[in-house]
């Protein structure tokens, strides 16, 4: 299929009041699609039968299908989704907190999730620790096909349209070298008769685009960053990010400096750490130095192993050791413990997973 159909959920709620008229109708489908999760015009009861079969030619409702889902005994739900050209990539439901109760058993804190989206099929960027990288990099995903992502897990979940949960762009692909239909996305997902998920509670991660970064501080579009920065050298970090040769550490770091943060914000760094590559201290103390000055969170994450790969899971005690010493010196940081790390968690595995069962 050469010619995609673009989707419902491709338009803030203006757009839509463009092709869709009167204007409370466009509203209404709005309400279908974020309150109700529509998947299809049937389900839209008290919308016009002639402007549904007019739509309907034109635009799809929902562009995606669930085609394999694995449940983790933390609350992670991997998604494998299917595009309508037969492509496929992944999203997680990510339980970040349990529900509170009180001592009469009612609840008194609801749970708290998170969803992390992907952005492309594959992905350009090549990074050698990740399968993501290993398949290439097939297509961009339009916007509506990001928003759905959202839309089919809140639905799946049962998760009701007016509570709230945060969004990561940290699936397969690297959102910054998708930055219109990404930025398109993140209006969508605010929009007030939609979904209301603000940009504070939006973070994109980018294996660190600069001029990129720079173009997306400038759309002032609220969200927050995280850069994957893995390394504290040039050398090593050309080695994780071939790209790394185009926009170097400190091209990222002036970049960063340059984004506007919202003051009681702190700009996430991921570290993956990888057994005897960046594990050890003096790889934290220029660590330290490096973001001298900047008002950052560092989250270390444990390289997830795969077959095929030379990179190993770090131990630990040297996690912990590199954490302490972040600590010391003054930086916040945290270990990220693979969430759901019983069903192939790190980004593109659950795809490599699905389709080599499918192919052998
Ligand atoms: N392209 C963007 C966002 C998607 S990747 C970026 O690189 O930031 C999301 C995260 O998954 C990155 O921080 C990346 O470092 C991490 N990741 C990739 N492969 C991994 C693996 N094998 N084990 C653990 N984390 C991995
Ligand atoms: Fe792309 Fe991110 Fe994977 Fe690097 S880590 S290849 S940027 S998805």
């Amino acid at each position: 299929m050469n010619q995609l159909k673009p989707s419902l959920m491709d338009f803030t709620l203006k757009e839509l009041q463009e092709i869709v008229k009167p204007s409370f109708r466009a509203k209404q489908i709005y309400g279908w699609l974020y309150h109700q999760y529509a998947s299809n015009y049937e389900e839209m009861k008290n919308i016009p039968k002639a402007m549904k079969e007019k739509l309907e030619k034109e635009y799809l409702v929902n562009p995606l299908k669930i085609v394999n889902k694995e449940e983790s005994s933390d609350g992670t739900i991997k998604y494998l989704l299917e595009l309508q050209d037969g492509k496929t990539m992944e999203a997680v439901w990510l339980k970040m907190k349990e529900e509170q109760r009180g001592d009469d058993g009612e609840i008194t804190q609801e749970a708290k999730y998170t969803i992390c989206v992907s952005t492309q099929v594959g992905c350009k960027v090549g990074c050698t620790f990740c399968l993501t990288a290993k398949g290439g990099f097939t297509r961009d995903l339009s916007a509506g096909e990001i928003v759905a992502q959202v839309v089919t897990l809140k639905r799946d979940n049962s998760h009701k349209h007016n509570r709230k949960l945060n969004i990561v762009y940290m699936g397969m692909g690297e959102p910054l070298d998708n930055l219109t239909n990404l930025a398109k996305a993140i209006e969508v997902f605010k929009e007030d008769d939609g979904l209301c998920i603000g940009g504070k509670r939006q973070t994109v991660s980018t294996s660190g685009l600069s001029t990129k970064i720079d173009k997306l501080g400038e759309m002032d579009l609220g969200v927050h960053i995280a850069i994957s920065l893995h390394a504290v050298d040039d050398k090593l970090r050309s080695e994780l990010i071939p790209m790394n040769k185009a926009h170097n550490i400190n091209s990222i770091i002036e970049a960063v400096k340059r984004f506007p943060i919202d003051t009681r914000k702190r700009v996430m760094f991921e570290y993956l750490v990888i057994k005897e590559k960046n594990d050890d201290l003096g790889s934290a103390k220029k660590l330290v130095k490096l973001l001298t000055g900047i008002k950052a969170k560092v989250n270390l994450i444990f390289f997830n192993p795969y077959p095929g790969t030379d990179y190993k899971r770090p131990e630990r005690k040297d996690m912990v050791a590199f954490q302490e010493y972040l600590v010391n010196h003054g930086l916040l940081c945290t270990i990220r413990d693979s969430k759901g790390i019983d069903i192939s968690a790190a980004c593109g595995q659950l795809k490599e997973k699905t389709e080599g069962e499918l192919n052998g």
